[in-house]
């Protein structure tokens, strides 16, 4: 969706200007933590069918204030060395505002992985590892990638396996990525973490009644009209959380096709009617929308870009109807977009924040890679063992009994299940409390993207001044 005149870094750039005049950092301290530190381009032979193909890829670490670098893989044609700076920038800023401590990184393959077979695939990936090997670009305490756009589990396994592979001393070698299949070394919750962090995000930014006044919206997420771009990962499973909140799903937006359905789309019957017929097109009761940009341009109060970059821009803003805008793909404003949007009053809750439930629970898997055992698996039994004997307790002080279905309820210790999702919960509630209060108490800023940046750089600014620069 990039154009070639928009350069997607200087983009961020630009919106870390507009945050860091609020901050009180010198000159030198901002340019180090805008700059990529380091730059991996690769180009790499691999046999398909009975040629050889030439695979262009990328890994970029932005920042090494905190180590490891984290950031996804993508595979897609789009990916360029703009597109993968601009990526890896944002992790940084990201893993900052949700108190992860990593610094940023991102990678990229630019294939289009419809094309070619699962062998095939494998053969990319693994080659594209060993190259991150070769450079020193991946490893526990290095970089650590994980899914993204085009990229899954499965990905995931082939990379750990090539890592462990070729570092067979490395007891930690599991830790290299994250997002990994739970067989693999991964934990439980990271399926679904980028999603749920963006339905945890805007449920809370929709806590707050004076900010919902404004919009001319009522607090909470019932009955709330919602549409989704991009039905893969994130977009699918914050479709999910918002429709089980009692959210209205009135459309759905895929490369192909869009629908619409004021009376609400149930999610799964629309997944099942795109995986038969191949498209969303033509689902029982709901509105083909064939241009699928003006799919974005429906009546509805939150509208959630789910697919990939720059899909609002200067052109199609201003018809832009949602009244919240939850910026659930990387980088789906351009710059442009931001200005028309910030004067027509939307809130736009930002990429940085507002995606980070992925990094935030691959962070989780990484420490329990590093810790080598399952969360819940030393304190599930000494909980239910404590529960029991208070609920005893209160029983033989009030002379009453607990029924059998509360005893269960309560009885219940955590699993890793409930420690991720509580812990995910946690870290998004509590980093849209820190933005906002930057964001209402700093004169001068108007949105909550320059908040964000705002919180962001005066972590990592913290963290520069107090690491001291190499003379
Ligand atoms: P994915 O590949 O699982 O899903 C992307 C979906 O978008 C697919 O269903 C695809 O068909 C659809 N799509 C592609 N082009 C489209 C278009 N023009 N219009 C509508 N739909 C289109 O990818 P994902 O992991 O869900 O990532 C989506 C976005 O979220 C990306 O911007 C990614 O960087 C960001 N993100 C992902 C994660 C994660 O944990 N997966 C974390 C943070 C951010």
């Amino acid at each position: 969706m990039s154009t070639s005149d928009y350069s997607f870094f200087k983009g961020v750039e630009r919106s870390f200007d507009k945050a860091a005049k609020f901050t009180r950092f010198s000159a030198g301290i901002l340019e180090q933590i805008k700059a990529c530190n380091s730059i991996l381009r690769v180009k790499f032979p691999v046999r398909i069918g009975d040629g050889v193909e030439v695979i262009e890829a990328y890994r970029v670490q932005h920042s090494h204030h905190k180590l490891p670098c984290k950031g996804g893989i993508r595979f897609s044609m789009e990916v360029n060395q703009d597109e993968v700076m601009a990526l890896a920038a944002l992790m940084t800023y990201k893993c900052a505002i949700v108190n992860v401590p990593f610094g940023g990184g991102k990678g990229g393959i630019k294939i289009d992985s419809k094309k070619y077979s699962v062998f095939d695939l494998e053969k990319i990936t693994r080659r594209y590892t060993s190259e991150l090997c070769k450079k020193n670009f991946i490893g526990p305490g290095i970089d650590v990638p994980a899914p993204d756009y085009g990229t899954s589990g499965r990905e995931m396994s082939w990379i750990v396996d090539t890592y462990s592979s070729l570092n067979p001393n490395d007891v930690n070698a599991m830790a290299c990525v994250t997002g990994k299949p739970i067989s693999q070394g991964g934990v439980r919750g990271r399926v679904e973490a980028t999603g749920l962090g963006v339905f945890f995000g805007i449920r809370e930014a929709c806590a707050f009644e004076e900010d919902m006044v404004k919009l001319g919206l009522t607090t909470g997420i019932r009955g709330k009209r919602v549409i989704i771009q991009g039905l893969g990962n994130v977009g699918y499973h914050a479709a999910k959380y918002f429709q089980n909140a009692g959210a209205i799903i009135v459309g759905l937006i895929e490369y192909n096709g869009a629908i619409y359905d004021a009376n609400g789309i149930d999610v799964d019957m629309a997944q099942a009617h795109r995986a038969k017929s191949g498209s969303l097109l033509n689902f029982p009761n709901a509105r083909n929308i064939e241009n699928i940009s003006e799919g974005l341009e429906q009546a509805c109060d939150i509208l959630i870009p789910a697919a990939l970059e720059s899909v609002i821009h200067k052109d199609n803003a201003s018809r832009i109807q949602a009244k919240i805008i939850g910026e659930a793909a990387n980088g789906p404003l351009t710059p442009d977009a931001d200005e028309i949007l910030l004067r027509k009053g939307v809130l736009v809750i930002p990429d940085m924040y507002l995606n980070a439930g992925g990094v935030t629970v691959s962070y989780f898997e990484w420490l329990k890679n590093l810790s080598h055992v399952r969360y819940g698996r030393l304190e599930k039994r000494f909980s239910e063992n404590r529960y029991a004997e208070i609920i005893n307790s209160v029983e033989s002080m009030t002379n009453k009994k607990v029924s059998e279905v509360e005893r269960k309820i309560i009885l219940k210790g955590p699993d890793e299940i409930d420690l991720v999702h509580s812990g995910l919960e946690d870290t998004m509630m509590g980093s849209y409390q820190e933005i906002r209060e930057i964001y209402v108490n700093t004169p001068g800023v108007d949105d909550m993207r320059t908040a964000a940046f705002i919180c962001a750089i005066n972590k990592i600014g913290v963290s520069y001044e107090e690491l001291g620069i190499f003379p």
